[in-house]
């Protein structure tokens, strides 16, 4: 067999999919520096920078706030099995894939599920958590902040907080596609534990889950022999253990820390807030061309959409699978189909992190506007981006 190296194929593309995004340059050299030792004192170092870092863009002062050795879903197995018994009742909040997928490892953990079913592309009301508290209760309240099978932004994270620990349940969210693009306030918004991942708007490559857990969920797994060795977050915290002797538990993936090392100093040198601003900016523009397109948003209210993730309906006629090849054949841009019973009606078109910017977005829509006048679904290949043009001044107000 023989075969070329790696780095010698021809890999051009631009991600614009629901992750990963786009990762800059300075993540790709940060990845291929040497690798040391995981007990080294110089990485040792990274790690400790890596999880202050982790902790500002988390909003928290947890101390336990790592990334775990995994993609995004490592980070929900690792708090389900550190934080769900098999007697706990959980309560799941699903109007979309991801809150489906909860659902599923909690179920497999042994704990029961108490479905909170949504319509697809709607978020929760803290009335409607409360009712549901009402009627069962619950040790914990699961749900998802970013959905990225439907494009729908959770709103009131607040007061759904107030309400899961009036009830004296454990809050937990998944903020995987929301952190880094948008904010995300774990102490203020009460949340005992959450997850994330580092290909979507870290622009970091797959391959890291950021956690953080507050004291009241630490305490939930202390004493216990949690039911998954290598997600055992009391074993892993002595590896952690900054300024203290550190404890073999699995060896880390250094370069992927290196990485992420890399992505949140960007992210920090960039500003948090600045960084949010250009989400929501280019989310804007790259809206006004869409619609002028004809696509049409899942989610129906606009102050619940996602600024990294526009799921939208093709306008009648449009053939999904034919357009969606030659966008990426022609034009080496990927998008992302549409998920589960949006499946070939639908596109998943993600601005994350380094893939949103306001050359990319005009890329993209130039890309669709050419393929649409191909195939007669727009007279004037140009409308996309001139109608993304034509709000781009107010896009720039915006905050
Ligand atoms: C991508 C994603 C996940 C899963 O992350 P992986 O890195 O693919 O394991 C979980 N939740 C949400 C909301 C996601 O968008």
């Amino acid at each position: 067999m023989k075969v070329s190296p790696t780095y010698e194929r021809d890999l051009e593309i631009h991600l614009h999919g629901p992750g990963p995004s786009d990762v800059p340059g300075e993540v790709l050299r940060a990845i291929s520096m040497t690798t040391l030792g995981h007990l080294d004192s110089e990485f040792i170092r990274i790690m400790d920078e890596t999880q202050a870092m982790l902790r500002m863009l988390y909003q928290t002062e947890n101390r336990m706030t790592i990334p775990i050795s995994g993609t995004g879903s490592s980070g929900m197995e690792t708090l389900v099995a550190n934080l769900i018994e098999p007697q706990d009742r959980v309560m799941v909040v699903k109007n979309g894939v991801f809150g489906g997928r909860i659902a599923d490892e909690v179920s497999r953990f042994g704990a029961e599920v108490v479905p909170i079913d949504l319509e697809w592309g709607t978020v929760v009301t803290p009335d409607e958590v409360r009712e549901a508290f009402s009627r069962k209760s619950c040790q914990a309240l699961f749900l998802v902040h970013a959905e990225t099978s439907t494009g729908a932004h959770q709103q009131h994270m607040k007061e759904i907080g107030e309400v899961v620990h009036q009830n004296g349940a454990l809050f937990l969210v998944d903020t995987v596609t929301s952190l880094g693009g948008t904010e995300v306030k774990i102490d203020e918004w009460g949340i005992d534990a959450a997850y994330s991942g580092t290909q979507k708007c870290l622009s970091v490559p797959p391959g890291l889950s950021p956690i953080t857990l507050n004291e009241r969920a630490m305490e939930k797994l202390r004493g216990r022999k949690v039911r998954s060795w290598y997600f055992d977050l009391g074993m892993i915290e002595k590896y952690w253990n900054e300024g203290h002797q550190r404890k073999y538990h699995h060896t880390a993936p250094v370069n992927m820390i290196y990485a992420l090392h890399e992505g949140l100093r960007l992210a920090l040198e960039e500003g948090f807030e600045a960084r949010f601003q250009r989400h929501r900016r280019n989310a804007a523009t790259l809206q006004a061309g869409l619609e002028t397109l004809g696509f049409t948003y899942i989610v129906r209210k606009q102050d619940q959409r996602l600024p990294m993730l526009h799921a939208v309906y093709l306008p009648e006629g449009a053939e999904e699978g034919k357009l969606w090849g030659e966008i990426r054949s022609s034009y080496h841009i990927e998008i992302g189909g549409g998920l589960g019973k949006f499946s070939g009606r639908a596109w998943r078109i993600g601005l994350m992190g380094h893939s949103s910017t306001e050359d990319k977005v005009y890329r993209l829509l130039n890309a669709i506007g050419e393929v649409f006048e191909k195939y007669g679904l727009v007279g004037d290949r140009a409308a996309g981006v001139q109608g993304a043009k034509a709000i781009y001044k107010d896009a720039r107000r915006l905050r």
